[in-house]
Order: structure tokens, then C-alpha cells, then sequence
């Protein structure tokens, strides 16, 4: 639909820079140069490391999180939940899709230890929600060898490490086992048939940054999910498109703006998962 609106689509081709004159976008280098006076970020877990080349700073972290699949079994309860220690849904095939409740790995890296402050909040209201690894998998964001600054004419972290695919956490397969049976303690046995991992995107208040970067002109940032983008994906591409092009919006986007994080604001953690 978007290319018969006239878009193109470039895959395999990372964003290695911004460039900028005068407090303005002007383009965007990659392997080559894209020439342009707006730009819209919404590069996942990448983002952070992205804008700190620019001079901005946002405060985002991404945390591995590992799910797993069932066998097909009989029903024990027809929707989608989340509580404390398990979050599951039924699926069509007759097996759960299960992961941890508000349980995460984060790999410590400068970033995370940068931005720890803006987190106290969080850790305080899940204080056992974080397990911590001393390093993230090499290439990573976060990662203590990952470059922080690049030039728009050599290779970026980003055509280093293209997809993050994270091996799933053995231990917490175990525990995501055993809560679903505590929940269900009628189920004799829950046999998994396929589990993986992801890096979750977040940001210290779970809300997403949607909002235009006042320090550069025509660059636009949708980021910082945590959690959520499957679900309000659609609805900020809709915000984000009105924005860009200058349209009523029709939202109050207040509790996503970039300066909650550098105006004093109190950081005050959104809904969860
Ligand atoms: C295990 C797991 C379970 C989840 N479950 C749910 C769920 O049940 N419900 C829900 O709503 N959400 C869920 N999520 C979260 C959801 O996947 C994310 O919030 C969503 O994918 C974020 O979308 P995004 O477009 O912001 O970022 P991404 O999907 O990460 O997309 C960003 C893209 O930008 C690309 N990119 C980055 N940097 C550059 C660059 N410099 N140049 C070019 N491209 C670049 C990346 O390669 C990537 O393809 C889950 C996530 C994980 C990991």
C-alpha cells in the first residue's frame, strides 16, 4: 500500500548518520546520501545510540526478555492475563505463549549505569524484576566495546549487528514453567515446544518518547516502547505521520515528550506489562 502511495522502501540499508547545518536536518547519510529537510527515528533499541552521535540524550535501556510456546493442552483459561510472576495468552493452535510478568535481564553497559537514577523509580516498584549480566552480547547497544561515535562515511554499529537475537535465559524458562503450574495447579505437566528471546526497548517511565527533537529541526522521534509496540504501534504511526506533516494531531502527547527527561519532571512509571 505505502509503495503504491509512491514510497520506497530501501531493507538491508542502515541510517548511519544525520545530517545537519545550522540547527536543520538536511540529510541522511547511509551507504550513500539521502537528501532531506525531515527525518523520523523510530529505531527500536538502536535509538539511543543513534541520537547520542547527535547530542541527545535519551534515557533508554533495552532488557532481554525470553518467551516460550506450549504444546497444545487442554483449556484452562481462554484469553490473554498478565500478573506478578507469569503473563500468558492462548493460542490458536491450543497452546499458551508464556513469558515472565514483569521479569527482564538487563546487561549492564555504560548507558546503564548513565541513566541509573532515572530508573530508581522503576527498580523501587519491581525491586525483583531486574536480573543484571556484567555485558551485553558484543555489538550490542549498550555493549562496553560498541562504538560510540563513527564517521558518516564508515561502517556503523548498526550494519555490524543488524538484528538482535538474543538466546533465551535457561533459568527463566524454569521459573516461567513452574508460575504457570503455581497458577494452574491442576495442569500435570507443561511441555514447551519452542521458546526465544528479544531486547524489550524501555524507558524509565514505560511511556514511549513521541515528540519532535527541539535541538534539531525536522527530526522526529518515536521510540522507547517498552513493552508495548505491537499493540500502539499503529496508533503513533498515525500521530507520527500527522506530525511530520504538520497536521492537527488530535492527541494530547504531552506524557510522551523528550524534555520529561531533562525539565525536572518527576519520573512517574506509566502501566506495565
Ligand atoms: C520478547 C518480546 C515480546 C514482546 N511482546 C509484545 C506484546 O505482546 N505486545 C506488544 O505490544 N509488544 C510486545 N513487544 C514489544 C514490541 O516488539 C516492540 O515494542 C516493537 O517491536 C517496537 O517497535 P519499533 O518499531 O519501535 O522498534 P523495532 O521493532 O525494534 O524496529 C526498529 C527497526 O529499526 C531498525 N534500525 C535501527 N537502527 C537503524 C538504523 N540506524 N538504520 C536503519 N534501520 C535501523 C532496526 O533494525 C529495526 O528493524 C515484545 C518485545 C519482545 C522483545
Amino acid at each position: 500500500l505505502a509503495a503504491r502511495k509512491g514510497v520506497k522502501i530501501v531493507e538491508n540499508c542502515a541510517a548511519r548518520a544525520l545530517e545537519i547545518s545550522a540547527g536543520r536536518i538536511r540529510g541522511v547519510w547511509e551507504a550513500g546520501h539521502i537528501e532531506t529537510s525531515s527525518v523520523l527515528l523510530a529505531g527500536g533499541a538502536w535509538s539511543s545510540l543513534f541520537l547520542r552521535r547527535h547530542g541527545v540524550s535519551i534515557p533508554q535501556l533495552s532488557v532481554r526478555s525470553t518467551v516460550a510456546a506450549t504444546e497444545a493442552m487442554h483449556e484452562v483459561y481462554a484469553g490473554a492475563a498478565a500478573g506478578e510472576h507469569i503473563a500468558f495468552r492462548r493460542r490458536q493452535d491450543g497452546g499458551y505463549t508464556l513469558t515472565a510478568g514483569g521479569s527482564h535481564l538487563l546487561h549492564l553497559g555504560p548507558d546503564a549505569f548513565r541513566h541509573a537514577k532515572k530508573y530508581l523509580p522503576a527498580l523501587m516498584a519491581n525491586p525483583f524484576g531486574s536480573r543484571y549480566s556484567p555485558a551485553a552480547p558484543a555489538g550490542y547497544p549498550d555493549g562496553w566495546s560498541t562504538p560510540r561515535h563513527w564517521a558518516p562515511d564508515s561502517q556503523s554499529p548498526f550494519e555490524t549487528m543488524r538484528v538482535l537475537n538474543p538466546a533465551p535465559e535457561r533459568s527463566g524458562l524454569r521459573s516461567i514453567e513452574r508460575n504457570f503450574r503455581r497458577l494452574f495447579p491442576q495442569l500435570d505437566a507443561v511441555r514447551l515446544k519452542a521458546c526465544w528471546a528479544g531486547m524489550i526497548d524501555a524507558m524509565p517511565d514505560v511511556v514511549p518518547i513521541v515528540d519532535k527533537v527541539q535541538a534539531i529541526a525536522g527530526l522526529v522521534v518515536a521510540t522507547g516502547m517498552s513493552g508495548h509496540g505491537f499493540g500502539i504501534g499503529p496508533g503513533i504511526g498515525r500521530v507520527v505521520a500527522d506530525m511530520i506533516q504538520g497536521n492537527q494531531i488530535g492527541h494530547d502527547l504531552t506524557r510522551f515528550r523528550l524534555s520529561r527527561f531533562s525539565d525536572g519532571s518527576a519520573i512517574r512509571p506509566g502501566p506495565a506489562l
